[in-house]
């Protein structure tokens, strides 16, 4: 057994080493016994597993063929709570054949009353964080995992995920991504089906069926830090973002 200090001097030590192994370029680490549980528990194609009360859902919406069908599938949804204060459903935008897929958490204030995903101040860092590496918005495709806003952007509750995970799962089907960014926390849990820390998700290639994932910071999250603190955490971004860039690059 160890103690609280020595579990946190082994995880110190351990991220040093991944950062260092970061910046050397080293894109994936070896497959020890967990991710190797991880990799056989996950299909061809991007699936994420959901409650029986979801995957009930999930057959009552069919098999739609296109963004438009799952659109029209959601319709005036009101299969939870975070309808009676939204103004906008925002579903998500960008090519139906888009190879990188944006995956955030859920609208915020400025994209409820605009009606589109990743606007104000959070849509223009990432706008900035993909023109950094080379990227338009335009080839991306940009959703969240909950496609209402939650009041005062408090974080979505599970069975607000779980309701909403059927046209997610649409949509991850439909355009079959080979690459996902996973921004911030809720994204990157929900979509992996694990409760890691965003610390220890970053920094790496995830696979998940056919899909390769990445996950970094949400711009919001970045925005709200001060200081050397935020310096630090848009570094990190970075490397994330250059892991991003390179693995891209073999699906552009
Ligand atoms: S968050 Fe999803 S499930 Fe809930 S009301 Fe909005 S579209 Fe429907």
């Amino acid at each position: 057994m160890y103690t609280d200090q020595e579990l946190i001097d082994i995880l110190s030590r351990l991220s040093s080493w991944l950062s260092l192994q970061r910046q050397l370029g080293v894109e994936a680490i070896a497959r020890g016994h967990g991710v190797d549980t991880f990799l056989r528990s996950s299909g061809d194609r991007v699936s994420i597993k959901g409650s029986k009360m979801v995957e009930k859902q999930r057959e009552g919406l069919g098999t739609p063929d296109g963004l438009k069908e799952v659109l029209d599938l959601l319709g005036d949804c009101k299969r939870c709570e975070l309808y009676i204060e939204r103004h906008h459903i925002i579903f998500g935008e960008g090519p139906e054949d888009a190879r990188l897929l944006l995956l955030g958490e859920a609208p915020g204030r400025e994209e409820d009353l605009q009606g589109r995903p990743f606007v104000g101040a959070s849509g223009e860092l990432l706008n900035k964080m993909l023109a950094a590496i080379d990227i338009s918005r335009e080839e991306v495709y940009i959703t969240n995992i909950v496609k209402c806003r939650p009041p005062h952007n408090r974080t979505p509750r599970p069975e607000e995920i779980s309701m909403c995970r059927p046209f997610l799962e649409h949509q991850l089907r439909i355009i079959d991504p080979p690459l996902i960014l996973a921004l911030g926390r809720v994204a990157a849990q929900s979509l992996l089906n694990t409760s890691s820390s965003l610390r220890s998700l970053r920094g790496r290639l995830h696979k998940l069926g056919n899909t390769r994932v990445v996950v970094t910071y949400h711009p919001s999250y970045l925005l709200r830090q001060r200081g050397d603190r935020q310096k630090e955490l848009k570094r990190e971004a970075w490397y994330d973002l250059q892991l991003l860039e390179r693995e891209y690059s073999k699906y552009r």
